[in-house]
């Protein structure tokens, strides 16, 4: 299995236009192509890509402590031992437990003396797989979703992408959620070769640098796409890159295309195929073919 992941610092740069773009492209010549949606707090990829309904929902379950209270004498070691403040006891009352703030790391389950603490399943979010099919291309997106309000989005990051590999996949295309935390990281820890997409605009530099201090440290293959090329300062980002690890640049311009198929859930690629943004989603992703095949 080879992957990819697509990732961007901060949100807007159009990262999901570029992941879906290459999942569809590339999707002509792999037969089990599979493009996770990682980013939980707020999927995209099946608005992009014109979908109106996601499927074979399946439920992200988190351990989550529950206190039995014909055991519990009350000592205080599971509260102790809670790092996140999720268990908390006032006096000598039995604890209680702050379902928002439990990683579900199960620390408080094993460290009770007298078996006190029994789990119960937390449901934080879903995951879906759903068919994509374009003419004779076709793949299938995994989108992991939280329930609103849920902040736990490692735990549902990892649920996400195991249920992508249990479909044992040539090809995988995560696209991460925005920024540079944990969830982020997870999405490409073990991807072969990281696209960083980027703005030419000073927030987008600025998270350029935070983005690839992160993949640098984990010895990552880079390519960089410059989407919106032609509006901005370009050689903000080059000062950037000057300090950091890239292999490839690509630039995709600047393209009412992208506005009107955003605005009309038209994927791009299929809709508006000869448009300048297209054309260099196109050549990206003959790049990206040849280094498959090597
Ligand atoms: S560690 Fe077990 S016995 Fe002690 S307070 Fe917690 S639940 Fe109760
Ligand atoms: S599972 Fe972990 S985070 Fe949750 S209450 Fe227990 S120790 Fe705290």
């Amino acid at each position: 299995m080879t992957s990819i992941a697509v990732t961007g610092g901060k949100g807007g740069t159009g990262k999901s236009l570029v992941a879906t773009s290459l999942a569809t492209l590339l999707s002509k010549n792999i037969d089990d192509l599979v493009l996770v949606d990682a980013d939980l707090e707020g999927p995209n990829d099946h608005v992009i890509l014109g979908i109106e309904e996601l499927e074979n929902r399946e439920p992200i379950t988190l351990f989550l402590p529950m206190i039995d209270t014909t055991k519990c004498t009350r000592c205080g070691v599971c509260v102790k031992i809670c790092d996140t403040g999720a268990l908390f006891m006032a006096g000598k009352a039995y604890p209680i437990v702050f379902p928002r703030l439990c990683s579900g790391c199960k620390a408080c389950y094993y460290a009770c003396p007298y078996g006190a603490i029994r789990g119960a399943g937390h449901i934080l979010g879903y995951t879906y797989v759903t068919p994509v099919c374009f003419g004779g291309r076709c793949f299938k997106l995994v989108t992991g979703m939280l329930i609103e309000g849920e902040e736990h989005t490692p735990p549902g990051v990892y649920r996400t992408l195991q249920r992508a590999l249990e479909l044992k996949p040539e090809l995988l295309i995560v696209d991460t959620g925005a920024g540079t935390g944990n969830a982020v990281s997870m999405g490409f820890r073990d991807s072969d070769l990281v696209i960083v997409v980027t703005e030419p605009t000073p927030l987008g530099a600025h998270d350029l640098d935070s983005i690839l201090e992160v993949t640098d440290a984990m010895n990552k293959q880079v390519w960089l796409v410059v989407n919106k090329y032609g509006i901005g300062d370009i050689t903000i980002l080059e000062t950037v890159l000057r300090r950091h690890r890239v292999e490839k640049i690509f630039h995709i311009p600047y393209d009412k295309a992208v506005v009107e198929a955003y605005a009309y859930s038209k994927p791009l690629i299929i809709h508006y195929p000869s448009s300048p943004a297209s054309r260099a989603l196109m050549k990206i992703s003959d790049e990206l073919m040849g280094w498959i095949k090597h």
